[in-house]
C-alpha cells in the first residue's frame, strides 16, 4: 500500500492540538493508504510537546520532531518534509484553518498523477477587508515582477509527491519563501478548492509586521525587480533635478540672481538624499540576503525525535 505522511508544524498549539488530531485521525482512517502523522514542535513555550507525547501514546501512527528553538513556520515545515520517507506528504496547519477533510480530495488528484496538489481557498471568513486587500495587492504585484507564478489564495496546505519532495529537498536556501519554492520546482501541479474557516482556537502568529516581512521575503527571493525599480527612481529623480537645474540657471541668466538659492538648494539636496537612501536600502536588502546565504548555516536543529510506533 502507498504510504502518506501528514506534516504538521505546531507552535504553541496546545489549545487546538487535541481536536485537530481527532479530526485528522478520522480522515486518515478512511484513506486506502498507509498513513502516519509527523508533528513538528517549533520550540513551543506551552505544553504542545507534552501533548504530542500524550497523543502518540494513544495513536501509534504519530511521529514527532522537536526543534531546539522557534525557527519559524518555514523552517519547521522544511524539517518535517526532510524527514518524510513516504510516497507522498501532506502539509497542513494545526489550527484547523485547513480542513483535514480535504485530504482525500488531494490524494485523489495525486493518484491521477499530479505531483503538487495545492488547496486554494474560495472564501476568506473571519478576515478583515484590509487583510484581503493587502493579500490581493501582494499576489498581483508579485505576478507583475516575478517569473515564478504564485497560485492565488493558496497557503501551505498541499500534497507533495515523492519526486516533488526530493526536488524540494535540494533547495537549501536559508531565506525560505515556501510558497514560492513549492511552485518553483515545477512538475505537474493542480488545485483543489475549499472554504477557509476562521482559526478554531489560540491566536495567529502572523501580525501585519510579520506578513510584511514575508512579503518582502517573497519579492526579494523571487525577483530582482526592486533593484531595477531603484534604478528607475534614481534615473527619474536625476532627470527632474537636471531640468530643474536648467530652469534655475536660465532664470538667473535672464533676471539675475536676486536671492540666494536657499529653497531650491534645499529641495534638491533632500530629494537626492531620499532617492539615494531608497536605492541603498534596496541594495542592502539583497546584500543582507547574500550574507545570510554565505554563512551556510543549517536551517534548523532537532532536539528530540520520536518515530511512529507503527513503523518501528
Ligand atoms: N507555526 C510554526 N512556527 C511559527 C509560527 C507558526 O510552526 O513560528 C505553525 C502554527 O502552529 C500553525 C501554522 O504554522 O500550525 C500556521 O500558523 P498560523 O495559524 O499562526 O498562521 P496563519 O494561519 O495565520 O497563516
Ligand atoms: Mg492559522
Amino acid at each position: 500500500m502507498p504510504r502518506l505522511t501528514v506534516v504538521v508544524p505546531a507552535y504553541n498549539e496546545a489549545a487546538v492540538l487535541e481536536i485537530f488530531h481527532a479530526r485528522l485521525g478520522s480522515v486518515l482512517a478512511e484513506l486506502p493508504l498507509d498513513c502516519d502523522v509527523l508533528y513538528i514542535d517549533d520550540g513551543s513555550s506551552d505544553t504542545t510537546w507534552e501533548l504530542i507525547g500524550a497523543l502518540a501514546a494513544r495513536d501509534s501512527r504519530i511521529g514527532a520532531l522537536k526543534l531546539s528553538r522557534n525557527f519559524g513556520k518555514e523552517a519547521a515545515l522544511t524539517a518535517g518534509l526532510d524527514h518524510v520517507d513516504a510516497d507522498a506528504a501532506v502539509v497542513i496547519d494545526a489550527d484547523l484553518q485547513d480542513p483535514p477533510e480535504l485530504i482525500p480530495a488531494l490524494v485523489e488528484r495525486w493518484r491521477e498523477g499530479f505531483d503538487v496538489v495545492y488547496a486554494t481557498r474560495s472564501a476568506r471568513e473571519g478576515e478583515t477587508g484590509f487583510k484581503k486587500f493587502t493579500s490581493a495587492l501582494f499576489y498581483r504585484s508579485m505576478e507583475r515582477v516575478s517569473d515564478t507564478r504564485l497560485p492565488r489564495d493558496t497557503g501551505d496546505f498541499r500534497l507533495l509527491s515523492r519526486r516533488a519532495l526530493d526536488a524540494l529537498h535540494q533547495l537549501r536556501e536559508r531565506q525560505r519563501f515556501m510558497k514560492g519554492l513549492f511552485t518553483w520546482i515545477g512538475y505537474r501541479q493542480t488545485a483543489v478548492h475549499y472554504l477557509r474557516e476562521p482559526r478554531q482556537a489560540g491566536v495567529t502568529k502572523w501580525n501585519y509586521w510579520r506578513l510584511l516581512q514575508l512579503a518582502i521575503e517573497g519579492f526579494t527571493s523571487f525577483s530582482t525587480a526592486p533593484l531595477r525599480l531603484a534604478t528607475w527612481v534614481g534615473m527619474a529623480a536625476s532627470l527632474l533635478a537636471f531640468l530643474f537645474g536648467i530652469w534655475v540657471f536660465g532664470k538667473a541668466l535672464l533676471f539675475g540672481d536676486v536671492v540666494h538659492g536657499y529653497p531650491s538648494l534645499m529641495v534638491v539636496i533632500l530629494f537626492m538624499g531620499g532617492v539615494q537612501m531608497l536605492a541603498l536600502g534596496v541594495i542592502g536588502e539583497y546584500l543582507g540576503r547574500n550574507y545570510a546565504e554565505s554563512k551556510q548555516r543549517p536551517l534548523y536543529f532537532i532536539e528530540e525525535k520520536r518515530t511512529p510506533r507503527a513503523r518501528s
